[in-house]
């Protein structure tokens, strides 16, 4: 086998094997290196997303939130399920069977477009050179002229509460439990210790989250954000603002967790604790001495708009440099940076990458919020549209939430759209559209949308912000 290549790749997960795949459908031979290892010891593709976030999580976000509905929701439809009960053996057996089918189908992907799957640690050495030492311990010394970074992240830990599974865990652990933790702590109110503080409070965990910021959810339009804190707060999921952890200690098989918020010290004992308080951009043991690869000052590897790393013909992508920790950014970067390198026009619109929380009602948006347009000091308006008033949202027993869309007074561009509700995350792709062309709050208003649908609820908040809705009171 040749140890040269046009593109060589270091990490398969959504940054790095989309960057494969395109680079090897521009005709250049590539290689991608990757590491991971699943905890039966078998190494898959995909990285963090396939094997222990995006995909593991929304498989048990689907089967809980069947559950609940057949619980709470089912008899509204004259439905009588009295005797639902709950597998989580099974739910895992599925959650593990759709994890490996996905990671499985990227080496038929592979092997389809012609990229070389190499499974074991990848080091970025001088001169357009890589290490590569697989899995079994042989090593090789690899050259392209273009190299693709695309290590990705790592859970960061808490130093007053540090890992100590099955007690404290990270995200995979806790998307790992054999059985529904009585109580359980999720350190974080972000998208995951939210995600996930869902998954486990539908099966019957009595489950509180710790926020250190005062604000709940502050990376969000703020209107969204109240209506989904009552959500959750309706759903049982304890949510605490302002509470800094201060320590966590296992003691008879619970874990006993201190914490300060504005009325002083606070103590709270939990069966199974999550700390999901961010990620960290993992480049451990990736950058041999003299490459010019630089990190920043939080660890990120230093890019450009394109990618491009400071040292000639190496690229980095994904989690591992600045930007939202998303896969589709990734993705996105990925393909890119495979284009750019076979001369062709790419890039990325980082003003139009989508943000999706998979809870129940979803959350989801892109562009900018209402606070920042504020900041910003452009005249806007504002057309929100409740699910309430919309036929199939009733229909479906989910009427909670609403569509907001904010557009530029002066020239009607959309600045930023928000929903909350049902299928969220699939509606938000028409506002990433229309923002993507530059679209007006109009071009929305004289777009048809099928009746009745979801989407509609769009096409309502577009007409609401120049006060013609049809199926809403204008206010
Ligand atoms: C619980 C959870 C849920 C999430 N849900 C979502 C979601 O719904 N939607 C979303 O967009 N994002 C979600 N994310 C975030 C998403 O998983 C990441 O943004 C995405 O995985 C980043 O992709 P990446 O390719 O940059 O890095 P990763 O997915 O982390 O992949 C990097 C790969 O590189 C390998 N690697 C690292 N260093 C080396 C080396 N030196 N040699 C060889 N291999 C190496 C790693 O082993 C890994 O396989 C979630 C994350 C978590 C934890």
């Amino acid at each position: 086998m040749s140890d040269s290549f046009d593109v060589v790749v270091i990490g398969g997960g959504p940054a790095g094997y989309p960057a494969a795949i395109r680079a090897a459908q521009n005709k250049l031979s590539v290689a991608c290196i990757d590491e991971w290892k699943n905890r039966d010891g078998t190494a898959a593709f995909g990285g963090t997303c396939l094997n222990a976030g995006c995909i593991p999580s929304k498989a048990l976000l689907e089967s809980t939130e069947l559950y609940h509905r057949a619980k709470e929701e089912f008899a509204a439809h004259g439905i009588k399920a009295p005797d639902v009960t709950v597998d989580v053996a099974q739910m895992q057996k599925r959650k593990g069977s759709i994890v490996k089918t996905m990671t499985q189908g990227i080496l038929a992907l592979f092997k389809a477009a012609g990229v070389t799957p190499l499974q074991g640690h990848g080091k970025l050495l001088s001169g357009h050179r890589v290490e590569f030492v697989g899995h079994d311990g042989t090593r090789r010394e690899l050259t392209a002229k273009n190299i693709i970074l695309a290590s990705g992240s790592a859970p960061i830990e808490l130093r007053s509460a540090p890992f100590q599974a099955p007690y404290i865990v990270d995200s995979w652990g806790a998307l790992d439990f054999d059985s529904v933790p009585k109580r359980l702590g999720v350190i974080g109110a972000g998208v995951i210790g939210l995600e996930l503080g869902s998954v486990w409070r539908r099966l019957g965990s009595e489950a509180v989250v710790l926020e250190a910021l005062p604000d709940f959810l502050a990376i969000a339009d703020q209107q969204l954000a109240k209506e989904a804190l009552r959500g959750f707060k309706k759903q049982g999921l304890d949510v605490r603002l302002g509470a800094k952890v201060t320590g966590a200690t296992v003691a008879n098989g619970a874990v006993d967790v201190t914490y300060t918020d504005g009325k002083g010290e606070q103590k709270l004992t939990v069966d199974r604790l999550v700390v999901a308080i961010g990620r960290r951009p993992y480049t451990k043991d990736l950058l041999g001495p003299g490459t010019g690869v630089e990190l920043d000052e939080r660890g990120f590897i230093k890019v450009d708009h394109e990618c491009r790393t400071g040292a000639e013909g190496v690229w980095a992508v994904g989690d591992c440099v600045r930007g939202p920790m998303l896969a589709h950014k990734g993705k996105e970067e990925g393909v890119m940076v495979a284009d750019l390198i076979a001369d062709r026009f790419a890039e990325v619109n980082y003003k139009t990458v989508p943000s999706v929380i998979y809870t129940a009602p979803e959350i989801a948006w892109v562009g900018l919020t209402e606070e920042q347009v504020k900041v910003g000091g452009k005249p806007y308006k504002v057309g929100v549209f409740p699910f309430l008033a919309s036929g199939r949202a009733r229909a479906m027993e989910q009427a909670q939430g609403f569509a907001k869309v904010i557009a530029s007074k002066d020239d009607d561009e959309i600045l930023g759209v928000h929903v909350i509700g049902p299928m969220a995350g699939e509606l938000i792709a028409e506002a990433v559209l229309a923002m993507e062309y530059s679209a007006s709050s109009e071009d929305l208003q004289r777009t048809i949308h099928a009746h009745p649908t979801l989407a509609e609820a769009i096409h309502e908040a577009a007409l609401a912000a120049d006060k013609r809705a049809i199926d809403s009171i204008n206010r």
